[in-house]
């Protein structure tokens, strides 16, 4: 699984940019764990901004997947599997809002209401790699990079003990690989797994479970299957069930089959609407800060712009702008208490389905093919021909070929099992390299910039992104959050280490020092 796999790589030359600007120093090393969305589009604004800035840079990829750009999203094989944010909203450049409505046109798809289109997801990774590879190409005097197949496990000093002995003090640990060394390191390591801990342990065990729909194969084996049981238990009901159900009641399903689908609210996510609605973002100025304040100034923002507008969405949009100024405002408690409290109804506001995919949903309902309802599992035994016999907290007992876990991912980062996020906690002699965030939900950070348990810049020079910033922003897992941090981490990182016209190669292995002690605070 693990190995070296060279991608298209662009070369390190002393082109006309790189001559008049950093001529004597060497290039700047970036490796970057996680080749998701969150890594592609770090690794494509780094070369962006190295290019405008002439610096030599060298990007380093690790991530054992075999694409850059799929990560758990965006690698589904299945067209029916949508975007949840329409073409217009997926730029992967936050200052060219349409590029990614261009790049679809530029393949054909059709102009008029394309900047609404809830795009296939499979379409979007390609989109992802064509864009990077064209930054590469025009950069390619100046960056190269390359894609290594591995796990990380661990991020070490080079020299053990020393934290700035050599240019490149610290270096990535990877399982069976050999180690990354670099200026510095960003994690783009997505989401904790899914979570099983509702499971029964029989259930655990048994061949008839798919604990992640996500993992390569896991749904066809669902949808290919015509000889057991024909029904399937889906346990939870967002968006992940939504695209599970278009997988295997879909047109070449087998007619006998039904889903049933139970989850705490027993509620499905809400819909898009079929035409653009202006976002409307509120004034959060005189908002107050508390949690209770703050939700019954949401719910009349939400009231007062469905009277004014006839539709509640536009409200949600908007808020979603002010999510992360909302969330700073809240202590620990009371951020803990809105987990609890509010995170269900709010996401299913805001991470809503495409029309397209609602109407599939209401057609599978309206057919008696699919049933969504507040229940849970509190045993399950293994059918000896297969399948499961489940036996549900309202007493019903039903017998079905699949159950599928759609619970999402765990929330809390310190048991996800990700051995590299587990050895940044980890306490070393001068205090763990990070701290985690408000529920586990990711690291504390500095603008994205690692923060170790004491509140200082972390020892090494490490920027997170994406779901490992949930703790800090709330809002942290999207596409439109996501490139804009990977356009800030960039910037930080090239600010930091890059070197400046006039640089020598000597200041510049300085600056790197310099660069590891910075304070962010
Ligand atoms: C089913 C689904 C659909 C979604 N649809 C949309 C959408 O339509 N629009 C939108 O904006 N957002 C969507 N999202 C949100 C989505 O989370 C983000 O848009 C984005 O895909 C997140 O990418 P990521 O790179 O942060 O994480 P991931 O996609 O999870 O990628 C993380 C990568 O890191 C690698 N990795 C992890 N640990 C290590 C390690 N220790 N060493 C090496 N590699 C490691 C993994 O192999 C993986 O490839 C969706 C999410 C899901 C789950």
């Amino acid at each position: 699984m693990t190995g070296v796999r060279p991608v298209r790589r662009g070369s390190i030359r002393r082109g006309p940019q790189a001559a008049g600007t950093a001529a004597a120093a060497p290039p700047v090393r970036v490796a970057v764990v996680g080749a998701g969305a969150a890594g592609t589009l770090t690794a494509l604004h780094l070369v962006r901004g190295a290019r405008a800035r002439g610096t030599l840079l060298e990007v380093v990829v690790v991530d054992p997947a075999a694409e850059l750009g799929r990560g758990t999203a965006f690698g589904t094989t299945d067209d029916r599997h949508l975007l949840n944010v329409p073409a217009v909203g997926m730029s992967a450049l936050p200052d060219r809002s349409q590029h990614f409505v261009e790049w679809r046109r530029q393949r054909g798809a059709s102009v008029g209401n394309d900047l609404h289109v809830f795009a296939p997801r499979r379409e979007y990774s390609r989109y992802l790699e064509d864009t990077l590879w064209e930054e590469l190409r025009a950069a390619a005097d100046t960056v190269r990079l390359e894609h290594r197949r591995a796990w990380v496990t661990g991020i070490e000093p080079v020299a053990p003990g020393s934290v700035a002995t050599g240019s490149r003090p610290w270096r990535l640990v990877c399982h069976g690989a050999r180690p990354v060394e670099a200026d510095a390191f960003v994690v783009a390591t997505g989401l904790p797994e899914a979570g099983t801990a509702w499971a029964p342990e029989s259930l655990l065990r048994s061949s008839s479970f798919v604990v992640d729909p996500w993992a390569p194969g896991a749904l066809e084996a669902v949808a290919r299957d015509r000889r057991g049981l024909a029904d399937v238990l889906v346990v939870g009901s967002g968006l992940t069930m939504v695209d599970v159900a278009l997988t295997v009641l879909g047109r070449t399903a087998r007619h006998d089959r039904r889903l049933t689908a139970v989850s705490r609210s027993g509620l499905l996510p809400g819909a898009h609407a079929d035409r653009p609605l202006p976002a409307a973002v509120p004034d959060v100025t005189d908002w107050p800060h508390d949690l209770e304040g703050i939700v019954a100034r949401a719910t009349r923002h939400l009231h007062e712009v469905r009277d004014g507008a006839g539709d509640w969405r536009p409200a949600v949009d908007g808020l979603r702008f002010r999510v992360a100024e909302l969330w700073s405002r809240l202590e620990e408690p009371e951020r803990a208490e809105f987990l609890t409290r509010y995170a269900g109804p709010w996401g299913r506001l805001r991470h809503r389905m495409p029309p397209s995919s609602a109407a599939r949903v209401d057609a599978f309902r309206a057919a008696g093919r699919l049933e969504v309802r507040a229940d849970r599992v509190v045993d399950a035994r293994c059918l000896g021909a297969g399948g499961v016999r489940v036996t549900l907290a309202s007493g019903e007992v039903r017998e079905v070929g699949w159950v599928v876990n759609c619970t999402g991912p765990a929330l809390d980062v310190r048991a996800s099992g990700n051995h590299l996020l587990a050895d940044l906690l980890r306490p070393r002699p001068d205090g763990p390299l990070a701290s985690a965030a408000t529920a586990g939900m990711g690291l504390r950070t500095h603008g994205g910039r690692l923060l170790a348990a004491d509140g200082g810049a972390s020892a090494a020079p490490v920027w997170v992104l994406g779901a490992l910033r949930r703790g800090e922003l709330l809002e942290s897992t999207a596409v439109p959050e996501i490139r804009v941090q990977a356009q800030q981490v960039a910037e930080s990182l090239l600010g930091t280490f890059g070197p400046v016209p006039g640089r020598t190669a000597a200041s510049a292995a300085a600056g790197r020092e310099v660069g590891v002690a910075v304070a962010t605070g």
